[in-house]
């Protein structure tokens, strides 16, 4: 693919992030929490059971990305301070998102991972800034874009000098409308053979169904995925942010138990029929 020259396949072997101790690309990494911190209450309850189901790490957006301007926008430096105690507690590393440049160094000192969500994928001035912010990144993949575009967006992030970059699947606009996307799962063995970077699904804004959540992780597993990002809420009917798509705990260890013995199995087996 032209103009790669840092994300390129033939650069690296296959990238791993240390994510305080937790490693993806190496490991199945699956995190997991609300779409967006609301109370201490909420983060509290809903991270200590992602953790008992077995989630390496904590998702809640303090910013909020909205279509409308009247929705939730997310409690800020108030939300990332929950996120903080609820690291404090539980030990799981927050993964948390980022929406402007002027606040990437701040939210760098809660997040140990920024997420570039979709709709800024081609936020070039937002990628330059992660780019020196010493943090890992999960960059989401615009949902108009191609592959080629979403690892150009990698480049640049690479280029300031952060190897920590994390590819997310998160479903594309098709013509559609049963799901909120189309989740791309072919994307997850041709990142495999464009990059070394590694590759995460997120099964729940792609397909935006609950009922089809555990299914496309089953799928994500089996086609090479390094790991997942999905919602799950206490009480899924009172969030303020995506609330039709949000697992509950139990619905989420459930889900978990399926997932870890087709992990298991897979390890089991040959690397080549695994694709990776
Ligand atoms: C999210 O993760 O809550 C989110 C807004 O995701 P995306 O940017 O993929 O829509
Ligand atoms: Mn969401």
């Amino acid at each position: 693919m032209k103009n790669l020259k840092l994300a390129a396949r033939e650069t690296k072997k296959g990238t791993v992030v240390d994510v305080s101790g937790v490693k993806v690309g190496r490991d199945f990494v699956v995190i997991a929490g609300p779409c967006s911190v609301e109370s201490e209450k909420q983060i509290l309850e809903t991270a200590h059971a992602v953790k008992a189901a077995g989630a390496d790490m904590l998702r809640g957006g303090a910013f909020k990305p909205r279509t409308s301007p009247y929705s939730f926008q997310g409690l800020g430096i108030k939300g990332l301070k929950i996120l903080e105690k609820a690291k404090k507690e539980t030990g799981l590393p927050i993964v948390t998102e980022v929406v402007d440049p002027r606040d990437v160094s701040w939210v760098a000192e809660f997040a140990d991972i920024l997420q570039i969500g979709t709709r800024n994928m081609q936020n070039f001035s937002l990628l330059k800034e992660v780019g020196g912010a010493g943090r890992p990144v999960l960059l989401k993949r615009g949902m108009h874009s191609t592959l080629e575009e979403w690892l150009n967006c990698a480049e640049y992030i690479l280029r300031e000098g952060n190897p920590d970059v994390i590819l997310c699947e998160r479903g594309i606009r098709t013509f559609e409308t049963y799901t909120r996307n189309t989740l791309d799962l072919s994307a997850v063995p041709a990142i495999k053979e464009l990059s070394h970077l590694p590759i995460i699904i997120d099964p729940t804004h792609s397909t935006g169904r609950i009922s089809l959540i555990a299914s496309m992780s089953m799928a994500a597993v089996a086609a090479g995925a390094d790991g997942m990002i999905v919602e799950v809420h206490h009480k899924p009917q009172e969030a303020l942010c995506d609330a039709d798509q949000a697992l509950t705990p139990d619905m989420f260890d459930d889900m978990m138990n399926r997932l870890r013995p087709l992990q298991s199995f897979l390890n089991s087996q040959p690397a080549a029929s695994t694709a990776k």
